[in-house]
């Protein structure tokens, strides 16, 4: 929801940055308010999983340039831990399995880092067992996977929902969903969207990196940021979305080639 007067929670601001000495992005702006949803969308390699990565506090990539701040603090300075802890939230693209390590024990000890981060103190158990159990419900999973080493053996869409479950328990400020929709069936991307619906609220923000258009027919973006090459080359609403759909990339491509 758009509203003029919400808080800032992340300000881009010609973004540069690089891998392996490759540039990948070349001077990305983007500003995000509370409350609102944003839905960046590409072809493939045009720097999206990049941007959500750096935003994170990805390791590997270089920032060559620019600034991004986080409600106002300076999120390339913060290390990556910091940002996790701040609010900042990014479900992956190629969720990681940690066998070994049941889900459960994983999801309470990122509650509990959470917690101490903003002086509360630790949850009890058994409310831990609770809190997940509501939010099990939300995303139509079952207890079963809390036992299981995290995302070991889960299929495409049981690792996004358990990347949503994550997400649920954090109440993230910045939740960065890149392709959470791929290589979902249509009910799990039902499942999946009305989790992100239901945190979605006035005072966090939402970030879809997607390449297709039929997530946002479940959750619908305040702005569409269409990227090519490391920028932002044009932003609409929704609208802009269907188009993509109809006609694909090439349009925007060529309008800013020329
Ligand atoms: P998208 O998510 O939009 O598909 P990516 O951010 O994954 O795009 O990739 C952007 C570009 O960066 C691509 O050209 C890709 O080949 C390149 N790239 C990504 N990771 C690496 C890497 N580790 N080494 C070299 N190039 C990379
Ligand atoms: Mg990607």
């Amino acid at each position: 929801m758009i509203n003029a007067n919400s808080p800032t929670i992340l300000s881009v601001k010609n973004l540069t940055a690089e891998i392996d000495g490759n540039p990948i992005l070349k001077g990305l702006n983007l500003e995000v308010k509370a409350g609102e949803i944003h839905a960046i969308m590409g072809i493939n390699g045009s720097g999206k999983s990049t941007l959500s990565k750096i935003l994170a506090g990805h390791p590997a990539y270089k920032v060559t340039g620019g600034t991004v701040e986080f409600m106002g603090k300076d999120l390339l300075d913060m290390p990556a831990e910091d940002r996790a802890r701040s609010g900042v939230f990014l479900a992956f693209q190629y969720p990681m399995a940690i066998p070994g390590v049941t889900n459960l024990d994983f999801l309470r000890v990122s509650y509990n880092t959470k917690c101490k981060h903003e002086g509360r103190e630790e949850i009890d158990p058994f409310d831990f067992d609770e809190l997940v159990e509501s939010k099990l419900e939300l995303l139509k999973m079952d207890p079963s996977f809390l036992s299981r080493g995290v995302n070991e053996g889960f299929s495409g869409g049981e690792k996004k929902r358990n990347e949503i479950l994550q997400m649920a328990l954090l109440e993230p400020k910045l939740g960065i969903l890149d392709e959470i929709d791929s290589g979902l069936d249509i009910d799990a991307l039902r499942v999946v969207a009305s989790g992100v619906n239901a945190l979605a609220n006035t005072d966090n923000a939402m970030l879809l990196v997607t390449h297709y258009q039929r997530l946002l027919d479940y959750i619908t973006p305040d702005y569409v940021h269409v990227m090519a090459d490391g920028r932002i080359l044009q932003t609409g609403d929704k609208a802009l979305a269907l188009e993509l759909e109809a006609k694909g990339y090439d349009w925007i491509l060529e309008g800013a080639a020329s």
